[in-house]
């Protein structure tokens, strides 16, 4: 039996936008349930009852196209004219990365090896609750949503290395502790290596036009930034002194 078990989970929000989701089943019921379950969800879900119409619709929607890509696909197994195995192998051929969940009546070991072998990203077997579907999904649009973030480079200069997603910063193989301030001078100055920078401009970028101070509010904190990179925070090599014009790195 199909249990639609629904549970609202809080997680759409990280998920942004509409997903688009195409689902091939030839079941009637199944189909029917899981595009209930999937619009629930909050998906705009798009139907095909055999592999030959699936086909078309994932060739319809090439980044040629000017169509819309699906962020999913629900695939069975067992279909009319082109089976599931088939499409997968077709898609995954033509370089197609969309993430695939497949769905199969039968429930051996060996169909799920082909399946994953074949390129889908997820198995589940029938019957499987309808919650158990949606978790599958989401875990399948997040982990994509995460994977087309953009990287941002890890920024190195001698022996000082800064990892911006992790907000780390290593000096001579081992991690400092940096206020989140010294953190974003460090990074200003790594992204620029040796642009000079005014303390105005610093105080511009790094404690935004709202800030009300003193420029010797720079030079406090260089001071302190120095004192943990700097090997002779008097003769420094990261953090150099411009007479008469600010700073600059390296
Ligand atoms: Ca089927």
């Amino acid at each position: 039996m199909y249990t639609s078990e629904l549970t609202k989970y809080p997680s759409r929000a990280d998920i942004g936008q509409t997903s688009r989701v195409l689902v091939v089943e030839d079941e009637e019921l199944i189909r029917e349930m899981l595009v209930l379950a999937l619009e629930e969800e909050g998906y705009a879900v798009v139907t095909a009852t055999d592999g030959r119409s699936a086909v078309e619709y994932l060739k319809n929607c090439e980044p040629s196209s000017g169509e819309l890509p699906f962020d999913l696909v629900v695939l069975d197994l067992m279909l009319p004219q082109i089976n599931g195995l088939d499409i997968c192998r077709l898609l995954r051929h033509q370089g197609n990365p969309v993430p695939i969940l497949m769905l199969s009546a039968k429930g051996s070991e060996t169909d799920r090896v082909l399946g994953l072998e074949v390129g889908a990203d997820d198995y589940l077997t029938k019957p499987f609750s309808m919650r158990e579907l949606v978790a599958r999904c989401r875990a399948l649009l997040r982990r994509q949503r995460l994977s087309t973030l953009p990287q941002i480079p890890i920024l190195q200069y001698k022996e000082v290395t800064l990892y911006p997603q992790e907000c780390r910063v290593l000096v001579r193989s081992q991690e400092v502790n940096l206020s989140p301030k010294e953190f974003r001078l460090l990074e200003l100055f790594m992204s620029y290596a040796r642009r000079v920078w005014s303390r105005e401009q610093l105080l511009d970028q790094v404690w935004g036009p709202d800030f009300v101070g003193d420029s010797k509010t720079v030079d406090v904190h260089i001071r302190w930034l120095r004192e943990k990179l700097e090997q002779d925070p008097s003769h420094p090599e990261y953090i150099v002194t411009v007479r008469g014009f600010g700073y600059r790195f390296g």
